[in-house]
């Protein structure tokens, strides 16, 4: 449905619908895919996928942030979230993308954002996952990250398995804590595989890995049930111990099937965004799969 993508696509990028939609609650059945606007709103959806026995990784909405006063306000929102994570005592720990808070504007005031976050985090024992985001931010991401590491212990980030380097980082970070997913941006061919096949591939090879190379802790972030099937069964093949890894999908997606993983006896990890820059969001997981578009014929014809 390359036509209904890209309409979902140009809605997510209409600035006028972006600044509009802040002022709403959460419409349109984006509530499917958002865990909320308000920090109050997010531990209380916490409080329901902890009950069904999942864990939870939050995400503070926004990205790609030109103004250092938005960049300071995001940081602020992320850390009352991580308080209140250790205040409600909900199992629950934090996604960062560094264009939120001033990758874009300067880097020096970046790693003094990320620090800040990732101090408190500590303090707290609540692990920070520092997103990877398009090409261009990269190398500055794992420059950041290389001087998180020198000082923390509760930090790590994700590599993408469509990066033509990615080989080359996952044996680098063989000890570090990563979220392995396929990659989510459009990139040339330069950069990055551009078959489906070459992708899948890779995910799986950078998977098997990190779960055998190093010491590092593998969150395996796909809802691609043939990869998801094909890694259970390295895992048992290999009696790989089940506190060395984890499963992660998106908040509202595959339900049945992340019930179903936490039923064989697997950890299940939630991405839950939330925030009042819900609409780009809930607009890219329609032109993803299209099919979820009857996420917003339910909400319509419910009222
Ligand atoms: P796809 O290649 O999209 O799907 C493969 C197959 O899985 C489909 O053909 C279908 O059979 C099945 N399938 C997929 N979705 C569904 C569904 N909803 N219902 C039924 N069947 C389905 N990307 C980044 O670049 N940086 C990040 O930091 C990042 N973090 C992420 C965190 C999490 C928790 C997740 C889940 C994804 C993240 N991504 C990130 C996005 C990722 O890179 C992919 O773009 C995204 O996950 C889509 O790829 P997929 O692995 O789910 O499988």
């Amino acid at each position: 449905m390359p036509l209904l993508r890209d309409i979902f696509i140009h809605l997510s990028e209409n600035q006028f619908l972006n600044n509009s939609t802040k002022k709403m609650g959460l419409k349109f059945g984006a509530n499917k895919v958002v865990g909320g606007v308000s920090i109050d709103d997010t531990i209380e959806r916490i409080k329901d996928i902890n009950d069904q026995e999942m864990s939870v990784v939050f995400d503070n909405l926004g990205e790609f942030i030109t103004d250092k006063e938005d960049a300071i306000q995001e940081k602020g929102k992320i850390i009352a979230m991580i308080n209140a994570i250790h205040e409600f005592g909900v199992d629950s720990h934090a996604s960062v993308k560094l264009s939120q808070i001033g990758l874009q504007i300067d880097y020096d005031f970046c790693l003094n954002n990320i620090d800040e976050i990732i101090a408190v985090a500590n303090k707290l024992d609540i692990f920070v996952n520092i997103d990877m985001e398009s090409y261009n931010l990269y190398p500055d991401t794992l420059r950041i990250l290389d001087a998180m590491l020198e000082k923390y212990d509760n930090v790590g980030t994700v590599i993408q398995a469509y990066l033509l380097n990615s080989p080359d980082d996952i044996l680098k970070y063989k000890d570090t804590r990563l979220r392995i997913v396929k990659g989510a941006y459009k990139e040339s061919a330069d950069a990055a595989h551009q078959d489906k096949a070459d992708i899948d591939k890779a995910y799986l090879e950078l998977i098997k890995s990190h779960l055998t190379e190093g010491t590092g802790y593998t969150s395996i972030a796909t809802h691609d049930h043939h990869i998801i099937e094909e890694i259970i069964d390295f895992i048992e093949q290999n009696d790989i111990d089940h506190d060395r890894f984890e499963f992660q999908m998106l908040y509202g997606f595959r339900k049945d099937y992340q019930k179903n993983l936490v039923k064989r006896g697997y950890k299940m990890v939630v991405y839950l965004p939330f925030g009042m820059d819900w609409y780009a969001y809930f607009m890219r997981r329609l032109a993803e799969r299209p099919q979820n578009i009857n996420l917003i014929v339910k909400s319509v014809t419910k009222h």
